[in-house]
């Protein structure tokens, strides 16, 4: 299929991992093997000649997980305290696996202000241009610690889709622990199958997005589709596939059918702004 193609020439590329894909299920400790597997994959399509942006979760998860805390807490204060924790351990455990191939990353933390006020995000958007432009793989989170019930992102699925259109980006891989868009929920019917295209966004693929379950993280389907919507406006497509195998990523860049393409269709007034809900 010539959209499977054309994904070859991607140039610009944002990968999200989710907290469910990056920790192991049983202990929720962090999969080192994978992540290990995840960062050499990203130097190699930097080492391509790629622009690559990484959109992690895995902060509250792994603060958590250090401070003791048997279950997700539900409070506020605790969760935000638990990412300030997770967020460090977390960037130095990337570090460590980026510098043994030489390639250097950054850290950006973000929130809704961060892209409603015009100076803040003209700043951010620099930031990310200067970073690129010294071959740096910048490192992208929602700042948990400061961010407030009524702002935030709250799941990176939207988070990573905002990034795409600020950074313009030209490809979003949303990696979930669902191999994509389904017609029914596959857990219950033997007969959904997997969707590779979506060319539009009608009723009968939000009902998909409905019945189409993702049991663990944050984002399920729907914030998927909604990320799908601001990512193909902002002139991207987007790729939802299982983190399980973080070698999909490869797949997708060699243009096989893995997961389902969103394909871009570039709104012409595209504003990011429009997306971005604020109440
Ligand atoms: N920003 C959150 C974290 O790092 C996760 C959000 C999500 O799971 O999508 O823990």
């Amino acid at each position: 299929m010539q959209a499977r193609e054309a994904l070859k020439n991607r140039k610009r590329i944002i990968i999200k991992i989710g907290s469910s894909s990056l920790t192991h299920m049983e202990t929720g400790s962090l999969n080192m093997e994978k992540m290990e597997r995840l960062v050499r994959i990203l130097t190699d399509l930097h080492n391509q000649g790629k622009d690559v942006v990484l959109v992690t979760s895995g902060a509250i998860a792994v603060g958590r997980k250090a401070l003791g805390f048997l279950e997700r807490p539900t409070e506020r204060s605790i969760k935000q305290a638990c990412a300030a924790v997770g967020q460090a351990n977390l960037m130095m455990v990337y570090q460590k696996l980026f510098a043994e191939y030489s390639q250097i990353a950054a850290q950006i933390l973000m929130t809704k202000y961060t892209m409603i006020d015009d100076i803040s995000r003209t700043n951010a958007q620099n930031t990310f241009n200067e970073l690129f432009r010294m071959g740096v793989i910048p490192i992208v989170n929602e700042n948990d610690t400061v961010s407030t019930d009524e702002l935030d992102f709250g799941d990176n699925d939207t988070l990573s889709a905002i990034v795409t259109a600020l950074v313009g980006g030209d490809l979003l891989i949303l990696l979930s622990d669902i191999d994509g868009l389904y017609t029914d929920d596959p857990h219950k019917n033997t007969d959904a199958k997997l969707i590779s295209c979506v060319t539009q966004f009608d009723d009968e693929l939000c009902s998909m997005a409905k019945s189409s379950t993702n049991s663990l993280g944050t984002g399920g389907m729907a914030t998927k589709i909604s990320a799908a919507k601001i990512a193909t406006a902002s002139g991207a497509d987007m790729v939802i596939a299982n983190g399980g195998n973080v070698h999909n990523i490869n797949h997708i860049i060699e243009g096989e059918e893995v997961g389902t393409l969103f394909l871009s269709h570039k709104r012409p007034n595209f504003n990011a702004l429009d997306y971005i809900q604020t109440h």
